[in-house]
Order: C-alpha cells, then sequence, then structure tokens
C-alpha cells in the first residue's frame, strides 16, 4: 500500500488545472459536473483503471425530501425539514445539525438539476418504505442499481468533455503550509501542519508502475469515500465490525481522514458507519431488507429470532454477527419472494441459488439445517404476535404484517460493513473545517471523505444516508470549488 501524506510545495509542478476532483464515484462525478457548469476546468484522479466506488456496488437509492419527482407518488406533503427530523430521529439527535442542514437543504435541488441539465431520469420507489423514512422519497434510476447511476453519471462528464485520469491514486497533498514537524497524527507518523490560512496548491499522483506526477491545482475536492477498505483504521475506529465482511468498494482505504489529521482538519463520528444484516452466504449478494420490511423475519441457526428486524439493517449488522458462526436465515414466503423479484440484485441472488424454498416447515427446516420443531415455534409465535394474542419480545409491531404461509423461502444472510460514516468536518460550502475554528479555503470534500448525518453509531444510520452525502455535497463542493476559482480564494480566508 503507498504512503498518504501532506508535504509543503509551492510550485514547479508538471502541469496545473483549476479544480481537482480526488475521486470518481457519485460525490466525485457530480462535484465535477457542477464545477464544470460553472465555468471551472477541472480534472478527476481516480485511482481505479475503469472508474466504480461504492457507488456501482451500492442499489443507487437516493432519499431526497421536496423533490418534484415526489408528487406523482403523492408525497407533496415531504420537505427538506421533515426528512431532517427523520434523519436525526434515527441518530437520536446525535447526527451533526449543520451536515444534516446542509444535506437536506441541498438534496432535491441537487437531483432536480441533474435531471434537468444531465437528463438523469429519476424515479420514485413508492411501493414500501425503509425503516426511519415517513415519506416515500427513495429516488433510483429507472434500473434501480448503482451500476446504472454511476454510468449515467459518468456518461454525463464525458459528454460535458471532463477528462478523468484513471490508475491516478493521489498520494500526498500539497499545502503552502509549513510543517511544524509534531508527527503522529493518529493514523501515521509524519509532520503536521499549521492549519490556519494555510491552502492547498497541488497533488502528487502515484500510478501503478510507480510513477509520480505533480498537478497544481487552485481549489481540491475530495471525493474519495471513507476508511472501510483499510482494516487497519477499521479496527482502531469501529472495532465492533472488523470481524465482518466488508462489502464496499476496496480501494476506500481512507486517504481523506489521514491526510485531514495531518492537515489538522476536524473530523468526527469516526465509529460511525453504515452496516448490514442481509448480505447472502457464501454468495455475497445484498438481499433488500425489503424482504423484513414486507413481513420477513430472521432466525439464527438454531431456529430463534433474536432482534427487532424493523430496527433498521445497519445495526442488524451486529445483531447477525453476534450469533452462531456469524450466520442467520432470513425466512419469508411467497409473497414476498414475488414482491423481491423487483429488485435487480435478488433477481442475482435467485439466479445464483442462493435463494432456498419449500413446501413445508419441516422441509425448510431440512434444507436450511435449523431444527424443525424450533423454527415450528418461531413461526407460531409471530402468529400470535400478528394476531395481537401476545407480544413480541424484541418489539416489533407485526400487526399491520400479512400471515406468512407456504410455500416457504431461505436465504442464508451475514452481516456486513458497507461503508464508514466518520469524516471531514465542512462549512456550509463543503470547505474543510480546522480544529482551530478557521476553514481551509480551497479545500472541500464530500460523500464518504466527510462526516456523514448517521452519527457515532451503526444504528444512526438512515437507509440512503451514503447517496444522500455523495450526492448533496458533491452538488454544494462543486459548486464552492467553482467559485473560490474564480474569486482567487481570497474571500473570508482564514474564517469560519
Ligand atoms: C452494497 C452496498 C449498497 C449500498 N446501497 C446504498 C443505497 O442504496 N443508498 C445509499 O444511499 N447508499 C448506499 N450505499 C452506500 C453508498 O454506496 C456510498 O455511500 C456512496 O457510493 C459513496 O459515494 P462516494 O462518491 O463518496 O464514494 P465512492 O463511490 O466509493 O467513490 C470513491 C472513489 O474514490 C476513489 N479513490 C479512493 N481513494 C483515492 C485516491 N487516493 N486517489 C484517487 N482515487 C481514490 C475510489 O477508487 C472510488 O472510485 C451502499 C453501499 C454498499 C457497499
Amino acid at each position: 500500500m503507498h504512503k498518504v501524506d501532506v508535504c509543503s510545495r509551492s510550485g514547479g509542478f508538471d502541469q496545473t488545472v483549476e479544480v481537482i476532483v480526488v475521486g470518481a464515484g457519485a460525490c466525485g462525478l457530480i462535484a465535477a459536473l457542477r464545477a464544470a457548469s460553472e465555468g471551472a476546468e477541472v480534472l478527476i484522479l481516480e485511482r481505479d483503471s475503469s472508474p466504480s466506488g461504492s457507488t456501482s456496488l451500492s442499489s443507487g437509492f437516493i432519499p431526497a425530501g421536496g423533490t418534484r419527482f415526489q408528487k406523482p407518488a403523492g408525497e407533496s406533503a415531504d420537505s427538506a425539514e421533515e426528512f431532517a427530523k427523520d434523519i436525526q430521529a434515527k441518530s437520536h439527535g446525535q447526527s451533526l445539525h449543520s451536515h444534516v442542514q446542509l444535506a437536506c437543504e441541498n438534496i432535491a435541488g441537487a437531483m432536480e438539476w441533474l435531471a434537468d441539465e444531465y437528463s438523469v431520469p429519476w424515479i420514485v420507489l413508492d411501493d414500501f418504505l425503509y425503516p426511519g423514512h415517513r415519506f416515500h422519497r427513495m429516488h433510483a434510476v429507472p434500473e434501480k442499481t448503482g451500476e446504472a447511476l454511476q454510468a449515467r453519471l459518468l456518461a454525463a462528464v464525458q459528454q460535458q468533455q471532463i477528462p478523468v485520469a484513471t490508475e491516478s491514486r493521489v498520494t500526498t497533498l500539497y499545502t503552502d503550509a509549513a510543517s511544524t514537524g509534531e508527527g503522529n497524527s493518529g493514523a501515521t507518523n509524519v509532520a503536521a501542519f499549521n492549519s490556519n490560512g494555510q491552502r492547498i496548491t497541488g497533488v502528487e499522483i502515484t500510478r501503478p508502475d510507480g510513477q509520480h506526477e505533480s498537478i497544481g491545482c487552485e481549489a481540491l475536492v475530495l471525493a474519495c469515500n471513507g476508511y472501510g477498505g483499510n482494516q487497519g483504521m477499521v479496527e482502531r475506529y469501529i472495532p465492533e465490525i472488523a470481524n465482518g465482511l466488508y462489502f464496499g468498494h476496496p480501494g476506500n482505504t481512507g486517504d481523506a481522514v489521514v491526510w485531514g489529521e495531518q492537515l489538522r482538519a476536524e473530523l468526527e463520528h469516526l465509529s460511525g458507519y453504515q452496516g448490514h444484516g442481509s448480505v447472502a452466504h457464501p454468495h455475497g449478494m445484498l438481499i433488500s431488507w425489503a424482504l423484513m420490511m414486507e413481513g420477513g423475519i430472521q432466525v439464527n441457526l438454531q431456529g430463534k429470532r433474536f432482534s427487532n428486524e424493523h430496527g433498521g439493517y445497519s445495526e442488524q449488522a451486529v445483531n447477525v454477527l453476534a450469533q452462531t458462526d456469524q450466520l442467520v436465515w432470513n425466512i419469508y414466503d411467497d409473497r414476498i419472494h414475488r414482491f423481491a423479484e423487483g429488485f435487480p440484485d435478488y433477481l442475482q441472488a435467485c439466479n445464483a441459488g442462493a435463494i432456498k424454498s419449500a413446501d413445508s416447515i419441516e422441509a425448510l427446516a431440512s434444507i436450511t439445517g435449523v431444527p424443525s420443531g424450533e423454527l415450528n415455534n418461531t413461526l407460531r409465535a409471530v402468529d400470535d404476535y400478528r394476531s395481537n394474542d401476545s407480544v413480541d419480545p424484541f418489539g416489533r409491531g407485526f400487526g399491520g404484517d400479512k400471515p406468512l404461509h407456504a410455500p416457504w423461502y431461505a436465504v442464508k444472510v451475514t452481516g456486513a460493513l458497507f461503508h464508514t460514516q466518520g469524516g471531514l468536518v465542512l462549512d456550509d460550502q463543503c470547505r474543510v473545517r480546522n480544529t482551530d475554528g478557521t476553514v481551509m479555503q480551497n479545500l472541500f470534500a464530500g460523500g464518504g471523505a466527510a462526516c456523514g448525518v448517521s452519527g457515532p453509531e451503526v444504528s444512526g444510520y438512515l437507509s440512503g444516508n451514503g447517496l444522500l452525502t455523495a450526492v448533496a455535497y458533491g452538488y454544494v463542493a462543486g459548486g464552492a470549488a467553482a467559485i473560490c476559482v474564480r474569486d482567487g480564494g481570497s474571500a473570508n480566508r482564514g474564517q469560519a
């Protein structure tokens, strides 16, 4: 793994551009589109040979409150304010208030701008609600995959002739500040820099063959996601998920956090993350949580339920990993199976043979290896909760669910880390804040590189918080970076 660091340098670069964007996932592509639309010369630097990021791996569902696309779904009452309330309710008020505001106040505008300027054809998923969302506000491209979302954004970038330099991993940020020589920033043992008034002057990229190149810039946007792909950082900041599967993009190795530490930037909620309690094992495919929201249950290898499945899929990662062999079964019926067939990733799991079915509970027990008697008891108890004969000890309200019956379906799943939520703290223009209260005038961040809106705990993640900040912050950061270039970056220099 290449060393990532910060060095002093003021000129003599191999080339210069106005705005550099690091990372070509949703955040970077949107930041680049916005900066270019405001007249800036932009270069995207991406470490992979073909840009994909976690964005391609995702389901591509982007929550936005108050868009015009929600109106046909009858959700005119949704707004930035209502969305912000749901985000804070999920994290018990622990999300950074300013970041929630920044995301919620900009996401609807960003989505409409992408539709109007780049013909991204948003649809709204109006057939079920993810835990914690009171409105149908999940937007997606018609293919309903992150891969298609990424492809559409990349096509827009190519159409605008914005260059994407691939196989260009940014390894060094250059600053005009002198090193204080103090070293040891927590993750690294390198020089730290005096943040007050410092500016980013450029970056160094490292090619796969070890060649280096320096590129100067007037503004820099960090869109290189978080540290899910850096096992050492996960162990340090989120030990509870360190033994779980990492299901995000391996190239997200925490570079923004390492640079932030050296630059004395403010970092928050490094223990926050998006987990998921339903990744097919051993196939490694996401099984939509819609199965649980539609009435499915999870049982462990002993055939017992172990949690409230409607609490949220993120915190369910930890609950699942606490079970024997870190494995459990999703149990549901034919009605839910047919509903789930509307999700491309579920169809993939069917094709891969991950989904089992049986005509009786006994046959299901035999296929899954779960004790038949206990599985019977569990399903009978769920029937009782549904008919209000008894109360679920885990607190799930089964009242509105339809009864489950044969034919039965099951899929073996494990818990996983999808992406980290901690990162750089931003001001209302997505400029990186320093620990001394000043801001970096020409350093911007968004998506998983920035502190998210989920607070410090896994349970704070409301579905869609990941792409929310990738899209909204990318949109704001790109616009602000272009303005910074236009103004020579001198406005309010050093002020918070
Ligand atoms: C299976 C799965 C399903 C998900 N589903 C959803 C969903 O439906 N809705 C939702 O909101 N969120 C979802 N998420 C989370 C979501 O994918 C991320 O939050 C989002 O994609 C982050 O976007 P980004 O642009 O910040 O990062 P990415 O898309 O990961 O892009 C970062 C890019 O930066 C590059 N990079 C990293 N370091 C460097 C460097 N030093 N130099 C150059 N390039 C670098 C990487 O190669 C990568 O291409 C899901 C995640 C997973 C794993």
